[in-house]
């Protein structure tokens, strides 16, 4: 089931508008243009060494020093038969010279000669285009920005880069139960936690969302408050009210309201009940109260679609890792996301985990598991996949 969502995501339509962006500003955005070089890389050919350059069939011979060439000035000295020119790393290599010597290879006579100690030094020089040929493109379209690709551009010559518009997602929490912290505890309350964990999510793929806070489970003023938020906003998150309790207000919105329902279960366990809907080319997010489902739900399947709505290509991080202890579970079928550590030997351990509420039990681990619908059990010394938190 959970695949099945994943499909439906792939076809909904990118909808981006694209902007310019320095580069310090542009982390994390998604790349709307293919970045493509500038010219060769190297553009000339550089001695990878601080030491001598000269002619391979005058290695070991006592060399006459031309001149000394500095990174960024070019060489002014054709190397003739028993010369060479003292280089710099980064610096052009002088013309008809084939070979860099290193400094710590090297000995001085007492005449001020130069000669190489090793005859089998490598070459140590950096070709001309070795690393890329100019307009070829270094870094595609849709590319998720991060320090190395901002790297790769401005080594390209890129002051700014069009990436599509950050979207503006209000967050409003549902829950009559709810208080923020700094306010005085109540008996039957409990603290709001998916407030700054949702937010936090959407400002680690660098959206900054407008806050609405708590909303207490009424028809009318959840009614009232997300159509606020969709008058003010591009997308609206909602967290709670998800499910069939008598204060589950989320579905009945909807319905009243003509929203469009891309699904409302998600297959997965923690988090099946969550909301994917539209209205206007509006989009709306119906995650769970609970905090570890919310964040479940977030990352499998919200993250997804605004990675989708901006035209990124995005592909979640998974890979296989070794059990160091049996998973054991009596119901399979849901795709089973759990908590666990994955330690410094790339194995997988369990940690104390009770459910969708139990937010320490995940904020104890650093990766979640994947149980596929129909797994039962899986032994220690099985692979299976993981992600990071
Ligand atoms: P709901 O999805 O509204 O039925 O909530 C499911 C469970 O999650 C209930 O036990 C709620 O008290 C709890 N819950 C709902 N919203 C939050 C929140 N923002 N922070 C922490 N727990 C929550
Ligand atoms: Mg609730």
């Amino acid at each position: 089931m959970y695949q099945k969502l994943l499909n439906i995501i792939a076809n909904i339509e990118a909808d981006t508008q694209t902007e310019s962006k320095e580069l310090s500003q542009a982390l994390q955005c998604v790349l709307q243009e293919d970045i493509l070089a500038e010219m060769d890389m190297p553009p000339f050919n550089k001695s990878a060494m601080d030491g001598y350059a000269c002619r391979r069939e005058d290695l070991g011979n006592e060399l006459k020093v031309l001149e000394v060439i500095p990174a960024g000035i070019m060489p002014t000295k054709k190397i003739g038969k028993n010369e060479c020119s003292k280089i710099m790393t980064g610096a052009a290599l002088p013309e008809d010279a084939d070979c860099v010597f290193k400094v710590e290879e090297s000995k001085e006579t007492e005449a001020g000669l130069i000669i190489c100690m090793n005859a089998k030094t490598k070459n140590n020089i950096c070709y001309l285009g070795e690393d890329y040929k100019r307009q070829e493109v270094l870094i595609q379209k849709g590319c998720i920005l991060g320090p190395d690709h901002l790297a790769v551009a401005a080594g390209a010559g890129y002051q700014t880069l069009q990436v599509s518009k950050m979207p503006s997602v209000g967050l409003i929490i549902t829950g009559s139960e709810l208080l923020d912290p700094g306010v005085p505890m109540q008996a039957g309350k409990i603290r709001n936690s998916n407030g700054i964990q949702i937010s936090s999510l959407l400002q680690k793929m660098g959206i900054t969302c407008n806050y609405y806070g708590i909303v207490g489970d009424e028809l009318e003023l959840l009614t009232h408050n997300i159509e606020k938020a969709f008058l003010e906003n591009d997308i609206v998150m909602v967290t709670g009210g998800a499910s069939m309790g008598d204060f589950d207000f989320v579905p009945k919105f909807l319905v009243n309201e003509g929203f469009k329902i891309y699904w409302e279960r998600t297959g997965l366990k923690p988090g099946n009940p969550m909301t994917f809907a539209s209205r206007k080319g509006k989009y709306f997010f119906g995650l769970s109260g609970n905090p570890v489902s919310s964040l479940v739900q977030f990352e499998y399947l919200a993250k997804p679609v605004l990675y989708q709505l901006l035209g990124a290509s995005y592909q979640a991080f998974r890979f296989r890792a070794v059990l160091e202890s049996d998973f054991i579970r009596k119901n399979a079928d849901r795709q089973a996301v759990l908590p666990v550590i994955l330690n410094a030997a790339g194995k997988i351990e369990q940690v104390d985990f009770n459910g969708s509420a139990h937010i320490n039990g995940l904020a104890s681990g650093n990766a979640f598991i994947e149980m596929p619908v129909g797994v039962f059990e899986l032994k220690k010394g099985d692979w299976a996949y993981v992600r990071q938190i």
